[in-house]
């Protein structure tokens, strides 16, 4: 690990104003950071500790939803009785990831942006746009089998590999920040993750020093919410897909449906294709299936991950299925 300046920020404004400078990141649980700087994927010269500020708070908000602070560690968002009744789905998906000793000092808006798990990203000896801007991808022509399917680019094939994140966006939330210019920005979660392009090192739309302060959920649509993930072991694993649904019916259709997918692509997969196939059709195995073509039908693979894309259908199915049994 290399030599770097450390700094315990006394409030948000001190910690925004020292975090805009070249070089410097923010750092909270640390489960991350930490190890991409052991590896010296990551060298920043400076990290602001926010680990003491007062963003550690799940408050309701007036329009009848929760408020997550960014340093509420995983494990305390999963547990919220208020969490569990009203986003199970949002439990759910948490418990699905990591392990509990991780999830105990993971937090929330550092969740948000973990980086990803691709192979090649954590071997120095490879090529990596992500990690060596312009060296190439090892990814493309390697073994891809974790890597994604979709709205991704030939200089970055990557997965975003928070379970979270795929929850949060099927419920919508949206994400609060503070610039180091004491500006504030709300910016819905699917906004977040910048397509990686050509410039796959450039994951999100924040600015420097521009820290997330909070997590917005709004209030729980209605309808059933489930979180299934599939992996190669069952804890402890990284999900090469997983599936949020919200199906609401009427009858034995679907009044509304949301579906984000993980694992398969740079960010949290929102498919309007699929919500849309879903309303007003039967809540049925032909629904659900066609719901999955149209989910998938821009994917593309890459020989070892060519699999994701029938997973993908078949999770989907079986999250849907659950999701309108009652
Ligand atoms: Fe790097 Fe992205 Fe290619 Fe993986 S897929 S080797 S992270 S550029």
């Amino acid at each position: 690990m290399r030599p770097f300046r450390y700094e315990r920020a006394r409030d948000v404004p001190s910690a925004c104003t020292s975090a805009a400078h070249p070089g410097t990141r923010f750092i909270a649980g640390g489960t991350n950071l930490v190890d991409l700087m052991k590896l010296e994927i990551e060298a920043p010269a400076h990290l602001v500790d926010i680990g003491r500020l007062p963003l550690n708070g799940i408050d309701e908000t007036a329009e009848g939803g929760l408020r997550i602070g960014a340093r509420v560690t995983n494990t305390a968002v999963a547990v919220d009785l208020r969490v569990r009744r009203r986003y199970p789905l949002l439990s759910q998906a948490i418990l699905a990831g990591a392990s509990t000793q991780l999830r105990n000092k993971a937090t929330t808006g550092g969740n948000l942006l973990q980086r990803t798990r691709c192979p090649y990203f954590y071997d120095t000896t490879k090529p990596c746009n992500k990690r060596v801007p312009r060296s190439g991808c090892a990814a493309l022509e390697g073994i891809n089998r974790m890597n994604a399917v979709l709205g991704v680019s030939d200089h970055c094939i990557a997965a975003h590999p928070s379970d979270m994140a795929v929850a949060m966006t099927a419920l919508d939330a949206r994400v609060e920040t503070i610039a180091p210019d004491g500006s504030r920005r709300t910016i819905p979660i699917d906004a977040l993750y910048r397509p990686p392009g050509d410039t796959p090192h450039i994951e999100t739309v924040l600015e420097p020093g521009e820290l997330i302060v909070s997590v917005l959920l709004p209030p729980p649509p209605p309808g059933r919410q489930v979180y299934r993930k599939v992996r190669d072991r069952a804890s402890f694993a990284f999900a090469l897909v997983s599936v949020a649904a919200i199906v609401e019916l009427d009858g034995d259709r679907v009044r509304a449906a949301r579906v984000a997918f993980g694992g398969i692509s740079y960010k949290p997969w929102r498919s309007a294709e699929a919500e849309a196939a879903l309303v007003g059709a039967p809540a049925t195995r032909a629904s659900f299936d066609a719901a999955g073509i149209a989910a998938l039908r821009d994917a593309r693979g890459h020989g070892h991950n060519d699999f994701k894309i029938p997973l993908a259908r078949r999770t989907l199915r079986a999250t849907l299925a659950a999701a309108a049994s009652s």
